[in-house]
């Protein structure tokens, strides 16, 4: 295959930061690893609307279909929260998302030992926790009609409508599967099919491609709302969980919260196979652009380092250097490299933006 190509969109705020210590790794990779990646940047955002008009250039949409995967900072912050909705920042972002047809939105709630303190769970019941959650991403409530806030008779009414489809249940229910056979082997599709068609066809659909197609992973079914209780109760039992926008949407925030810090969580949204047999990707940390630190060294980089090992893993079928890179990371952390916002109460001397990324190299040099 030729050399994999990346689109870099550091984006706004701490987006250049953050995406400046992933740069380095990247060229580790190339260096160290022999693995070089063919690299282009491109603006999104509040950056790309002061110098286009447009938080997303038809230009940079182009290349973003062209790219095996597209790497994003984060976008948005207070200069930009007068403009026109459809020029906000996080347009550009919503328009890569559509456009490239990402409908499942990866969310890994992993717990770093060294960090398990800083859950808002016991110890015991987070540390060593490593779940994925698979939210379906282009469908489901929010884009679902007839939408909008009507008249009826002499007050107003506010509808949203949930819609899914087989196709899009299949295709969802398909990457959780193909997922989960990298993992634990283990899916929990999640739905409230006690109360809703749309999830009795979501459990049936789920049901029929894992009977057709994966006899080999395990299925459980669950309630939404009884899943949201065993996430908190005992999170340990899951592997993957499939479930549809409004829910993911909602379980994703919860299982990151058991974590700890959102500079840790990263993100991969995976659309169709390409030609080439890998999937159109984006990959971004689930912080925003964090205006209240930017520009002073203070960001943790790790929630985008993760978001290129990602990338390794599910772009480029680099599974072990993506452990290899998740595993310099928990040596930091488990050596005391903290971030401010990883900082205890014991306190001590929190390092930079660019010490932390300089000692995740050390580490995999380390790891050589
Ligand atoms: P935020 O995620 O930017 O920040 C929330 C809090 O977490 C802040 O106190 C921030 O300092 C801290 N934080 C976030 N990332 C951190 C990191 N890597 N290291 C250390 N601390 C970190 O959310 P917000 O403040 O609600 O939004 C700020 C801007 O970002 C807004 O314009 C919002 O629209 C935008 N936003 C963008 C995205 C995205 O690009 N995907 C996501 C969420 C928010």
């Amino acid at each position: 295959m030729s050399t994999p190509s990346l689109l870099i969109l550091a984006g706004d705020g701490i987006g250049p930061e953050v995406m400046a210590e992933v740069t380095k790794i990247i060229g580790w990779y190339g260096d160290k690893r022999d693995m070089p990646f063919d690299i282009s940047e491109d603006l999104v955002g509040g950056c790309a609307y002061d110098k286009h008009g447009t938080p997303l250039h038809d230009d940079t949409m182009a290349k973003a279909q062209e790219v095996d995967a597209v790497l994003l900072g984060a976008v948005g912050g207070p200069k930009y929260d007068d403009l026109d909705f459809s020029v906000k920042p996080e347009r550009g972002l919503l328009r890569l998302r559509k456009e490239m047809d990402l409908f499942a939105n990866l969310r890994p709630a992993q717990c770093f030992d060294a960090l398990a303190d800083f859950s808002s769970l016991k110890r015991d019941i987070v540390a060593g926790l490593d779940i994925m959650i698979v939210r379906e991403l282009t469908s489901g409530i929010y884009f679902g009609e007839p939408r909008g806030i009507f008249t009826e008779g002499n007050e107003r009414v506010g509808i949203n409508t949930q819609r899914y489809t087989e196709s899009e249940i299949d295709r969802v229910a398909r990457a959780a599967f193909e997922l989960a056979r990298r993992r634990g082997n283990k899916v929990c599709s999640m739905e409230k099919a006690n109360v809703m068609e749309s999830g009795i066809l979501w459990r049936e659909v789920v049901t029929k491609v894992h009977a057709e197609s994966y006899p080999d992973v395990q299925l459980s079914h669950m309630y939404a709302d009884a899943g949201a209780m065993q996430l908190c109760r005992n999170p340990k039992q899951f592997d993957v969980i499939v479930t549809d926008n409004l829910f993911g949407d909602l379980l994703s925030d919860a299982a990151a919260m058991l974590t700890g810090s959102l500079g840790m969580l990263p993100s991969a949204s995976l659309g169709a196979p390409m030609a080439n047999g890998r999937p159109k990707a984006l990959y971004e940390p689930v912080h925003g652009s964090a205006p209240d630190i930017a520009g002073q060294g203070k960001a943790n980089p790790i929630a985008c380092i993760l978001s290129f090992a990602m990338a390794l893993r599910y772009s480029f079928d680099q599974g072990a250097e993506a452990d290899r890179l998740e595993r310099a990371v928990e040596k930091v952390l488990a050596d005391g490299a903290r971030t401010p916002d990883l900082m205890g109460p014991e306190g001590g001397t929190p390092l930079t933006t660019a010490q932390m990324g300089d000692a995740i190299i050390e580490a995999l040099n380390a790891s050589l």
